[in-house]
């Protein structure tokens, strides 16, 4: 928690000692974590150690409820800013770590939100006791880039029992790690959740069980600038079979009750890591070269300062909206800290990477890292679209807060 040291973080007072005592557990796992980093993103290789050692800390199942076992995290439990100060210590170790961490977390506040009793009995289980990862999939662009041959997506229909999916979905976080995934998939054809224009009732959420056989991962696909320890392969579905009680919530439940407006504050979370990370190694950089003395150092030191204060700001103010129970108040917040957020996290490592020079861009500088993981997770949500939204309910109009489409 050196942010006490050098911010003006006053709202990190008001955490509790139990807050307080989990964002340390997370630091000495984040340290570690952050020595793995390199090597995950040369390799693009799934985080599996960082996962096991949040395990052993006994942090993993942060946003189970405390009667199930959990640690009761999060903005179905009251307290979302430690949820999020924790994925952001993570996050600064290494932002794919952060990516994959976000995805499990996640589905674990869907599982709360949505899932019957029977369901979450079991599956929250099977995170407590066994270490089990989750990640949500929707991934399904429709537009093809030049030169892409295949296209994704995937089709499913309804059989005695259950459903029958084919098919493939791309960017699946955590596809050589994860044990389940909740699949989001449309009956009106391919485009998951985000890429489909089919009726909200038409999204179904689904639990898969991903040792099953007829899941395969094609890893030939993610060859990223950055987030490539996120491991979002290409995944393929060959007549996977789907219970009837692996379904969650009824159809159209996470489009109607705008699920995915509680985690669009997270990403700004992760964002916010990224540039801590970078400018933790620029004050470090700055000292150790003696450039402080210089004004535009201290100007550009002094905008980063400014920025994470900021960032933090506004994610201890969402996370209270979500805490008081004002859930459309939150919703309207979160996307405007999400916009707010990319620019600060992108411009911190623009000012640090200004003031320490070309160095800084050289391995083993975890900077070099940062730049590239930050511009490609950006683009998680298209700012221009988020923007738009907002404008687009500050005026009264109609409006898509889950997925900012135009
Ligand atoms: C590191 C990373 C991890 C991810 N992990 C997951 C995950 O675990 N699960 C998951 O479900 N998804 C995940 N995503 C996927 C992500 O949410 C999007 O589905 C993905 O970014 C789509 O790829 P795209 O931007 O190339 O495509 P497109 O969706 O084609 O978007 C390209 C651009 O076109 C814009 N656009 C789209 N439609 C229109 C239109 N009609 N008019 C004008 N502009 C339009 C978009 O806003 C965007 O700027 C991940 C993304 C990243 C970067």
């Amino acid at each position: 928690m050196n942010l006490e040291a050098t911010s003006e973080a006053s709202w990190l007072h008001d955490l509790s000692p139990r807050s307080r005592e989990l964002l340390d557990r997370v630091g000495e796992v984040a340290a570690a974590c952050a020595e793995r980093a390199d090597e995950h993103d040369r390799a693009a290789t799934f985080p599996r150690k960082d996962f096991e050692d949040l395990a052993t800390a006994g942090l993993n199942a942060a946003t189970v409820p405390r009667e199930h076992g959990g640690l009761g995290l999060g903005p179905l439990n009251g307290d979302t800013l430690t949820l999020w100060l924790m994925t952001k210590e993570l996050a600064k170790a290494d932002l794919s770590l952060g990516r994959c961490w976000e995805g499990h977390a996640n589905s674990l506040v869907l599982l709360h939100a949505l899932a019957s009793e029977q369901q979450q009995a079991r599956w929250f289980d099977g995170i407590v006791r066994g270490g089990e990862k989750w990640v949500a999939w929707s991934g399904e662009p429709q537009a093809r880039k030049p030169g892409e041959g295949t296209r994704f997506g995937t089709s499913i229909s309804a059989v005695d029992g259950g459903w029958v999916l084919d098919g493939s979905k791309a960017f699946a976080t955590s596809a050589t790690g994860a044990d389940w995934a909740i699949l989001l998939v449309n009956t009106a054809g391919p485009g998951g959740a985000r890429h489909a224009d089919g009726p909200p009732e038409g999204l179904l959420l689904l639990a898969c069980d991903l040792s099953d056989p007829t899941v395969t991962v094609d890893d030939s696909w993610w060859d990223p600038i950055g987030m490539r320890g996120t491991a979002s392969h290409v995944v393929e579905f060959h007549q996977t079979f789907l219970p009837e009680e692996h379904l969650i919530g009824t159809p159209g439940a996470y489009l109607h009750e705008g699920w995915q407006s509680a985690f669009t504050p997270h990403y700004a979370a992760s964002f916010l890591g990224a540039a801590e990370g970078a400018f933790d190694y620029a004050r470090e950089y700055l000292l150790r070269q003696e450039k402080t003395a210089d004004p535009y150092v201290q100007q550009r030191a002094g905008s980063m300062a400014v920025n994470i204060d900021t960032a933090h700001l506004w994610l201890a103010h969402v996370a209270r909206l979500w805490d008081g129970g004002d859930r459309p108040g939150a919703q309207r917040a979160g996307n405007r800290a999400r916009h707010l957020v990319e620019h600060l996290a992108l411009e911190t490592v623009d000012h640090c990477v200004r003031a320490c020079g070309a160095r800084s861009l050289v391995r083993p500088s975890p900077v070099e890292r940062i730049l590239r993981d930050l511009t490609f997770y950006a683009r998680h949500d298209n700012d221009d679209h988020v923007l738009a939204t907002i404008g687009r309910a500050a005026l009264g109009q109609t409006h898509d807060s889950s997925f900012f489409k135009p």
